[in-house]
């Protein structure tokens, strides 16, 4: 055993830097385990080609699917986490996301507490991360204790035009939340010189309010608090009555280490979470650690999502497009099931593109590719997915990462599709086309899209159906918690990140108490 800690936290992305962050200030000795390394800042953080078509930043690892056929998921194993490459869209989860839901292929559970208890939380999260938006103008969002720490980022010319038209046709646009350092009155806080190259790619001057530069960063150098990157975290060894982690197993620099500390919190997102409970086997947990009830891995979510670039005559020289949001097809209505958000994407460019000429001009066939990335409108679709038992993460026995996955709610995905066809006759932008191989999820191999992951280890009241309680502490165990977004019961239909960094300040709060 190299040293002891008072907590151990594996992975410093949404959770577990968001983790870190909120308990450094206790003083206790904590020790952030990070298999990845600081993202370079190098001029190719902002070369479209070298981050899509390169995928320069997509780590090496291999999963493979239910027919065991391989593929390279689009995972980011950085300091930060996925958080790195976010388009930091920073949204709460709507309070009907933490109740039942029914879908046509079946019901989203219920959360095991409610809106109102993550509220302050969120509340939090968002000052932390600096959330740009406007409380109230989505007429689905829940009540919030406090406005966000910054005015909404303006909306650009043709933004505001296509805001414009959707009012205009009843529909109910909003400045969408955005966690990045940008102060419009240009005074020395701002960071931000408002890019392009914000969503999908790293931010080479640090003001994207990602994990490493908002909860990491600051951290460096304190006494209490180590970082250890290159160090994967293999799996986790318990006393002999199996309730307390003693050991956390670490392979870094291709040597064993082994670490110890009273608390030890998984936040390795949801793949990496369920990977190192199942690779921890003993006796008193031969499905693998914490897995009595046989749920981890299970119930694996990343969201029905599209991308579609809408083409219309008129150019659109928005720069960062981020700015709008549509939460009108969000709730039931009473004759349809939720269908979902729509909100816009970073701006694409002919550089991104290259490889959909075909597909893209087939519309606009006297366009060249620079004409398509003109004129487009990026848009970003997101139905919810359901946790079902069958989705699942398992790993053989070289340690691989198979992943089953079937997608649900195609009847809801399809209707928020159609709702969309509609806005953009509306509005003056019939012409569109989806994108088969989009810039956020690589839909050519639709399961290695897993930059939204989440479930594998939900958390709820009933032991049974259930891997962590209400702390979001193993059942099984009494001093393993986790902390990233392999909690999550259900994903709702908004970007998960907020909700994980919340939770992640919440289950601070817990654990502060618990070693005061
Ligand atoms: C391109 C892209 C765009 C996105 N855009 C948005 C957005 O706009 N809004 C939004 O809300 N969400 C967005 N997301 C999703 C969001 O980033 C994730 O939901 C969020 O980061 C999940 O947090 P997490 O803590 O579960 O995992 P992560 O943030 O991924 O953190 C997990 C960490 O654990 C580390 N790790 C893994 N295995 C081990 C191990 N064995 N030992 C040690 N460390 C390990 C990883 O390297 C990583 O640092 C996006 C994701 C991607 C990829």
């Amino acid at each position: 055993m190299t040293d002891r800690y008072d907590v151990i936290i594996v992975g410093s992305g949404a959770g577990g830097g968001t983790l870190a962050h909120s308990l450094a200030p206790s003083g206790k000795k904590i020790l952030l385990l990070e298999r990845g390394d600081f993202l370079p800042r190098e001029t190719q953080n902002w070369e479209p080609g070298s981050v899509f078509v390169d995928g320069r930043y997509i780590s090496p690892d291999t999963w493979y699917d239910d027919q065991g056929k391989p593929f390279q998921p689009q995972v980011h194993y950085f300091v930060g986490g996925a958080t790195k490459m976010y388009g930091a869209a920073l949204y709460r989860l709507r309070p009907a996301d933490f109740g039942t839901i029914r879908y046509s292929d079946g019901e989203s559970p219920a959360w095991p507490l409610d809106y109102a208890d993550l509220e302050p939380y969120y509340t939090k999260a968002e000052w932390l991360y600096q959330v740009h938006g406007n409380h109230g103008e989505d007429p689905t969002e829940g009540a919030a204790s406090r406005q966000y720490p910054w005015p909404p980022v303006s909306h650009e010319p043709r933004i505001n035009q296509i805001s414009d038209d959707l009012t205009a046709s009843g529909y109910h646009p909003f400045h969408a939340p955005c966690g990045i350092m940008l102060d419009e009155d240009h005074r020395p806080a701002s960071t931000c010189i408002r890019c392009a190259w914000c969503d999908g790619y790293p931010c080479l001057v640090h003001a994207k309010a990602d994990a490493e530069v908002i909860a990491v960063r600051p951290l460096l150098g304190l006494p209490n608090v180590t970082l250890l990157t290159g160090a994967e975290v293999t799996a986790l060894a318990t006393d002999s009555t199996g309730r307390t982690v003693t050991e956390v197993l670490v392979t870094r620099a291709g040597q064993r280490e082994s670490y110890g500390a009273d608390i030890v919190v998984l936040a390795a997102g949801a793949a990496n979470t369920a990977k190192i409970l199942l690779r921890s086997v003993s006796d008193r947990h031969p499905r693998g650690l914490a897995n009595g009830s046989d749920q981890v891995g299970r119930n694996y979510m990343f969201h029905n999502s599209k991308a579609v670039a809408a083409l219309s005559k008129e150019p659109n020289e928005t720069v960062y497009q981020k700015t709008l949001g549509l939460n009108d097809f969000y709730l039931s209505d009473g004759t349809r099931p939720p269908l979902g958000n729509i909100q816009l994407l970073g701006k694409s460019n002919a550089g991104a593109m290259k490889g959909e000429e075909p597909k893209l001009t087939r519309l606009a066939p006297h366009w060249s590719l620079d004409e398509v990335a003109r004129h487009s409108v990026d848009i970003w679709l997101t139905t919810e997915d359901l946790p079902m038992p069958d989705n699942r993460v398992t790993v053989d026995s070289d340690a691989n990462i198979h992943l089953s996955y079937r997608f649900t709610n195609a009847t809801e995905t399809d209707g928020l599709y159609r709702e969309l066809k509609t806005i953009l006759n509306k509005t003056g932008m019939a012409a569109h086309h989806v994108l088969s191989k989009n810039f956020y999820a690589d839909m050519r191999v639709p399961i290695a899209g897993v930059a939204h992951q989440a479930g594998t280890v939900r958390f709820g009241i009933d032991p049974l159906t259930s891997v962590a309680d209400i702390s979001c502490k193993a059942h099984e165990l009494d001093n393993l918690y986790f902390a990233d977004a392999s909690i999550f019961p259900s994903i709702g239909a908004v970007n998960p990140a907020l909700t994980v960094m919340a939770n992640a300040i919440r289950i601070g709060d817990h654990i502060a108490e618990r070693i005061a």
